[in-house]
């Protein structure tokens, strides 16, 4: 331990006692405890870049759909329909990476050696705010393989203003710590993809930079072709030496919230139920969620061009959060905005309760003021935060967050500010 009055090479602190290193370096004590903390959580995070001579993918050993949806299960609530989709597909998504590899294949397969099994990307379809980014979080918390999301908003046409189509290739890439092998076995989560949608039913009266230029240009990523990338993102230089990434077996995983698309379903069912039966149909229909109707068509009727909904074979949709649900996401999930509240103070030593009814009137407020899952937390944010300012100073064993206390605190918030921060 050094007596000098030297500081730490890493924060500058010079008012606690410093380890020395070689030439002159030094490190404090709470730098190498947060050193220590970095290393730990990058040991605990699953290896996406072994290659697969050091993890080879056997049959045997693969994660079955239902143990994917059972990890699922353990952050999303409900969503079944969506969550099943995903679990199968990713199992697929291994089970090819595996026959890419060269398994030995049991003997009831070994029938089919020539048949080409096609990656079957996905297309879910679903309110904002009802699951469909932490669907894709969570399953890039299991997965042995890289993954990245990337958002098609900022996507444009290359020579226009924005990112080219192929930095999502980069961040994948980045991803893989530039392991090319590793790339070649991705899974990229596409967020808002609606928002690429062909702004009219006229297909290039003039050209147009946002919608239909970049979904050609995402075609060649979902098809599976070799694509030349740029390692280090931005733009195509001439100078700048490219990676060729193939993307036959990369999945890909496009969500987006297709606002409206209700109606696009409405007409195609009226048109469909018009004629002999038309009165048993139009029963059975359940208007309010015509979602669970939507078909490859609907996305066309939208403005994406048939092609990438071919590309997209599976289609599948989210459902609004009811009360039920809402209620469920505040204690639920292992990563439960009320259990995050409760660690947090547990630092403090307090045990932190919420009463029902506190829950239950947070619930009702987000319903009032349409917020949905997102505005859960920034109620409860709004809830908490003088908590979190005062009970430092004068720590309890236990608190409970009352109804009367959560009345009191969110009918002070500015609802224009709350709808703000979601
Ligand atoms: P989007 O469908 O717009 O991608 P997100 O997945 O980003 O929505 O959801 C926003 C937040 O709302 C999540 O981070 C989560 O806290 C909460 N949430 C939304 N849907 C669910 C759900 N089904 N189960 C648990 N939490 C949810």
């Amino acid at each position: 331990m050094s007596k000098r009055k030297d500081c730490c090479s890493f924060c500058g602190r010079n008012d606690v006692p410093l380890f020395e290193g070689m030439d002159g370096a030094y490190i404090c004590p709470d730098c190498i405890e947060r050193g220590h903390q970095i290393v730990t959580e990058e040991m605990q995070k699953p290896d996406r870049t072994k290659g697969t001579k050091d993890k080879p993918f056997s049959l045997q050993n693969l994660p079955k759909p239902q143990q994917i949806k059972d990890f699922l299960d353990q952050y999303v609530i409900g969503q079944d329909e969506a969550k099943r989709y995903l679990s199968v597909a990713v199992y697929n998504h291994y089970k090819r990476l595996a026959l890419a590899q060269g398994v030995t294949l049991p003997k009831q397969a070994e029938t089919y050696k020539d048949v080409e099994i096609e990656k079957s990307n996905i297309i879910m379809v679903g309110p904002t705010g009802t699951g469909k980014t932490l669907i894709a979080r969570t399953i890039a918390k299991m997965l042995t393989v890289p993954f990245t999301i990337v958002d098609a908003t900022v996507l444009t046409e290359a020579g226009y203003v924005g990112e080219d189509v192929e930095n999502i290739l980069t961040r994948l890439y980045q991803e893989a710590d530039c392991n090319l092998e590793q790339t070649e076995r991705g899974i990229v989560f596409i967020d808002e993809i609606d928002k690429i949608a062909r702004k009219s039913d006229n297909p290039s009266i003039t050209r147009d930079v946002s919608g239909e230029g970049v979904q050609q240009a995402l075609l060649k990523l979902l098809e599976g072709s070799v694509v030349n990338v740029p390692p280090k993102g931005g733009r195509k230089h001439p100078e700048q030496e490219f990676v060729h990434i193939n993307t036959q077996n990369i999945l890909f995983i496009c969500g987006g919230a297709f606002d409206g698309i209700e109606r696009k379903i409405a007409q195609r069912l009226n048109t469909q139920v018009v004629g002999f039966e038309s009165s048993l149909k139009t029963q059975t229909i359940d208007k309010d969620n015509l979602l669970q109707y939507i078909a490859p068509q609907d996305l066309k009727a939208f403005g994406l061009i048939p092609e990438i909904i071919g590309r997209l074979p599976i289609l599948t949709y989210l459902r609004p959060l009811d009360r039920t649900s809402l209620r469920a996401i505040l204690t639920e999930p292992k990563n439960a905005i009320t259990r995050q509240y409760q660690k947090l103070l547990a630092l403090d030593g307090v045990q932190l309760t919420f009463e029902q009814e506190a829950l239950d009137y947070i619930v009702d407020k987000a319903i009032e003021y349409k917020l949905g899952a997102r505005g859960l937390r920034s109620l409860t944010e709004t809830v908490m935060m003088d908590l979190m300012y005062e009970i430092p100073n004068h720590p309890t064993e236990t608190f409970v967050v009352t109804k009367a206390l959560a009345e009191e605190k969110i009918s002070r918030a500015d609802t224009a500010r709350l709808r703000n921060a979601i």
